[in-house]
């Protein structure tokens, strides 16, 4: 009983790192360092697991201004030991200012800058970025097949997410395809997707299925499990584990002629190594995926000296971090950013 209370308290308080006073190091000794904002809520796609029509997605009223969003990201890399950043959305790429949010998070010190995003609008935008400091992009590509594309993604044409990847890797930008894997819609283009990585030096991350927005409570029908990705590419080819970043989320995978990774939010859960938090469109922190609380921080930008209450804040958001699993939520991904 004194142990689970202790457990508790420690898990509301979360312990200030010793050698940093404004890391976020939770009892569980996961240090918060990463941060995804979620540009916008507005796309131009309309996944099928991820929300239920084109109509979902919104802008919010209350959209923060992008010197507002440099503001709270500075904030939080000064006093709150923020060092990575991803941007996504929402598409982030229908986010007016893109290239000036990416030059001033890059302009601050943070030089680790990825996006994630379906790359219909990057073929023409990848040079800027670059320039502009970005360096990572993960791509979602759910299938290889004009018709099928479309199915999963609703809108949205092929060839242009394709011309996006490519634009990246002229320009030096480092590259990963992210696609969700779903049983009777995709699941037949697993090894497909492979040997596109192979052939074009672009790492594939298979995602398992996320019970999250539309699909909370019934994410598991179409679920394809790690086991059964791997049996797929086993088959055909030899696979060797190897090993991947302490907090990173995907296991990663040798064959002949690249990598590939499994994110295995279901049979391999990482929560325990989870060093992510959410900023969303109109200035809320989410710490966990697993639970819809959201904590407001855009009211920080009025004050003068906002590091205690921000801390205080960044704390409490990451006191809702699951420890073991996923356990699903009503979130839907595209408004809280993936
Ligand atoms: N529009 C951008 C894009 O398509 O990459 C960024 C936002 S999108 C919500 C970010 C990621 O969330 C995508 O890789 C998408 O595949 C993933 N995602 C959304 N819903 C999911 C679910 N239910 N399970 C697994 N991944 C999901």
């Amino acid at each position: 009983m004194v142990w689970r209370t202790i457990g508790l308290i420690g898990k509301l308080i979360c312990l200030p790192s010793l050698e940093r006073r404004n890391s976020m190091i939770d009892l569980h000794g996961r240090n918060i360092n990463k941060l995804r904002i979620s540009l916008t809520e507005v796309c131009n796609m309309a996944c099928t697991y991820c929300v239920t029509s084109l109509s979902d997605h919104k802008r919010v009223p209350d959209e923060l201004k992008t010197e507002q969003m440099l503001r709270l990201v500075r904030m939080l890399k000064d006093y709150a030991g923020i060092e990575k950043v991803r941007l996504t959305g929402g598409e982030p790429l229908l986010y007016p200012n893109l290239i000036t949010i990416v030059s001033g998070i890059h302009e601050m010190g943070i030089t680790s800058i990825g996006m994630t995003t379906n790359g219909q609008l990057l073929a023409r935008k990848a040079k800027d970025l670059a320039e502009a400091g970005l360096k990572n992009v993960n791509f979602s590509l759910d299938s290889l097949d004009p018709e099928n594309f479309k199915r999963m993604g609703r809108v949205g044409k092929l060839h242009k997410t394709l011309e996006g990847i490519d634009a990246c890797l002229k320009y030096g930008l480092s590259v990963k395809v992210n696609m969700v894997v779903m049983k009777g819609e995709n699941d037949d283009e697993i090894v497909k997707m492979l040997e596109y990585g192979v052939v074009h030096g672009v790492e594939i991350r298979y995602l398992e299925l996320m019970g999250m927005g539309p699909l909370h409570k019934n994410g598991d029908q179409k679920l394809v499990s790690m086991e059964e990705i791997l049996e797929q590419i086993s088959a055909k080819y030899d696979v060797q584990l190897v090993s991947s970043e302490s907090d990173s989320t995907s296991i990663r995978y040798w064959v002949p002629g690249g990598y590939f990774g499994i994110i295995p939010n279901n049979s391999a859960p990482f929560c325990s190594t989870c060093s992510r938090l959410r900023l969303t469109s109109n200035g809320q922190l989410i710490g966990c995926l697993s639970n819809p609380s959201r904590v407001s921080v855009s009211h920080l930008l009025e004050q003068n000296d906002p590091e205690d209450a921000l801390q205080k804040l960044v704390k409490k958001s990451i006191s809702y971090k699951q420890d073991v699993t996923f356990t699903g939520s009503s979130l839907v991904m595209s408004k809280v950013g993936g």
